[in-house]
């Protein structure tokens, strides 16, 4: 904690773990806009140790999914990594920033989860819903689709703003070799549309986990078919700040829908008129 007493982003109480976490202005937002405040600020925490020991063992570990508990600590870190960067480094504290990166954390927490050796499950872990990426952050879902037997493949890129808003799509028929290939090449499509429209802060989404892990270890660039895709792709983010997300299938209905539509249908619409389905699955991304 700080030399001074008093909490040196609202100035207006001590800066106890109670006041930094959960009452200080800034982090209601955090905690209403994640979804959780019933969890924390409805309820008085006067002793965080108390509320921990309640909520792990306590009356309220009955009703708390393990996604919520997930979401309750990721956001707990993440507001202390937000306090830090903006008491040590100026860095404005954005709320939505914070929710973002608590909910990343979150999932990759229960894709580990998923993955890992243990047979429990958690039983309610899947949020099946596209989230909207930070205001100014420019979210791209793609996906691509496969016919082993033609060598066939097509991809779908879908960008949307914070609000849901398509910004950018596209979908295309190609030859490929594997299902891998045409997942990084729709990923480089995505990419090299980032570039051309100048977006600096990007998020690029895909459900295929064995792409996104090449772009979390500096030394692998994944199987020798996109080996160079991947390879530029690194070099065009280094000086950007993109990052590489993996979601559930579920959470990637568009970007699927244009890849499954064009592969199966050889369809290609014009981005000024959206066909019914493709604006019915863009609606229903962003209902609550
Ligand atoms: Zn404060």
């Amino acid at each position: 904690m700080c030399p001074s007493p008093i909490c040196p982003i609202c100035d207006a109480e001590p800066e106890t773990v109670e006041h930094t976490l959960f009452r200080c202005p800034w982090t209601r937002a955090v905690w209403f806009g994640g979804g959780k405040s019933f969890w924390t600020t409805d309820l008085v925490i006067t002793s965080t140790s108390k509320w921990l020991e309640d909520l792990l063992c306590g009356n309220m570990a009955k009703e708390t999914t393990m996604e919520d508990m997930a979401a309750i600590f990721y956001q707990c870190w993440a507001i202390w990594k937000s306090r830090n960067a903006f008491i040590f480094s100026g860095k404005p504290l954005n709320p939505k920033e914070t929710i973002e990166d608590a909910s990343l954390g979150v999932r990759d927490y229960l894709f580990a989860l998923f993955k890992g050796p243990k047979t429990s499950t958690p039983r309610q872990v899947r949020e099946n819903r596209w989230t909207p990426p930070p205001s100014s952050v420019v979210k791209f879902n793609i996906d691509g689709a496969f016919k082993s037997s033609r060598s066939l493949a097509a991809f779908g890129v879908i960008a949307r703003d914070s609000g849901g808003t398509a910004q950018f799509w596209c979908m295309g028929r190609t030859i490929a070799t594997s299902a891998i290939s045409i997942e990084a090449w729709a990923l480089r499509i995505a990419c090299s549309v980032a570039m051309e429209l100048d977006i600096s802060e990007a998020i690029f989404e895909s459900d295929c986990l064995e792409l996104i892990n090449c772009f979390k270890d500096s030394n692998s660039s994944g199987p020798w078919e996109i080996r160079t895709i991947v390879e530029d792709i690194k070099e065009w983010a280094n000086s950007r700040n993109w990052s590489f997300v993996w979601c559930y299938r579920e959470n990637n209905k568009v970007a699927h829908w244009l890849a499954a539509n064009c592969l199966s249908r050889n369809c290609i619409f014009s981005s000024d008129c959206i066909p019914p389905t493709l604006q019915f699955l863009l609606d229903s991304d962003v209902m609550r």
